[in-house]
């Protein structure tokens, strides 16, 4: 193994767990549930959480590297048993380079009734571009739960997709990406599932929706310094 790749891993073991912590300060997940993952760029590798593992356990050292068919490269551990989904979305969205899984309460009672979240708010607009959409029930174990996710998100500029009996998947271009649509999804599905409750939320015009997915994804935020900034 190349020092270069290595020090990549070491970084991304240190990331994705600590990225869990994050599943847990937002209280997105209950026991041992929901995962994390990173794709090793430029190795067709990822880091995933190891399965079953306490999250007050979880650890740089306890994290697993797979290739992107869920074979064990390094660590002691098995792997989460959502890797064959993490994995299919690695090979089939080069772009993505982060994964998230969770059964937040709020996301997963529209994924129960397999209803898509409409948008009918700024920060759905922002973050989702419309509407977060459900995708297929699929069994635990080989592709469908991944080609269910690969499938749906084809159609959304969402991040997330509600896997329909299931629960919450999200991507990113890394994987702090892809926790941030995690915890945003569920505090969208919070609020529509107040607002549907108290009566009928109001429409938004796509046009609306649009301009401020557009805003939100080129404008909005920090820059970086240009290269010509003293
Ligand atoms: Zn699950």
């Amino acid at each position: 193994m190349s020092a270069e790749l290595e020090q990549q891993l070491r970084r991304l073991r240190e990331s994705v767990a600590r990225l869990h912590g994050e599943l847990t300060r937002y209280r997105l997940v209950a026991w041992t549930a929901g995962n994390v993952s990173a794709r090793v760029p430029g190795h067709d590798l990822m880091v995933i959480k190891p399965s079953g593992v306490d999250y007050d356990d979880l650890a740089p050292e306890n994290m697993v590297v797979c290739d992107l068919d869920g074979v064990v490269v390094e660590g002691d551990l098995s792997p989460s048993s959502d890797t064959a989904a993490h994995a299919y979305v690695y090979r089939a969205l080069p772009e993505v380079g982060g994964v998230v899984h969770t059964h937040s309460t709020y996301a997963t009672a529209w994924a129960a009734r397999g209803e898509p979240i409409p948008c009918h708010l700024t920060a759905q607009a922002d973050e989702f571009g419309g509407e977060i959409p459900v995708g297929p029930f699929a069994l635990i174990g080989g592709d469908d739960i991944g080609k269910g996710i690969v499938e749906t998100l084809a159609g959304h500029r969402s991040p997330a997709v509600l896997m329909r009996n299931h629960g919450v998947f999200t991507i990113g271009r890394d994987a702090r990406a892809a926790v941030k649509a995690a915890v945003m999804c569920e505090d969208i599905a919070r609020t529509a599932h107040l607002a549907r409750a108290l009566g009928a939320p109001l429409p938004m015009a796509a046009a609306d929706v649009d301009a401020l997915h557009d805003r939100y994804q080129n404008v909005y935020g920090q820059r970086p310094p240009s290269p010509a900034s003293p």
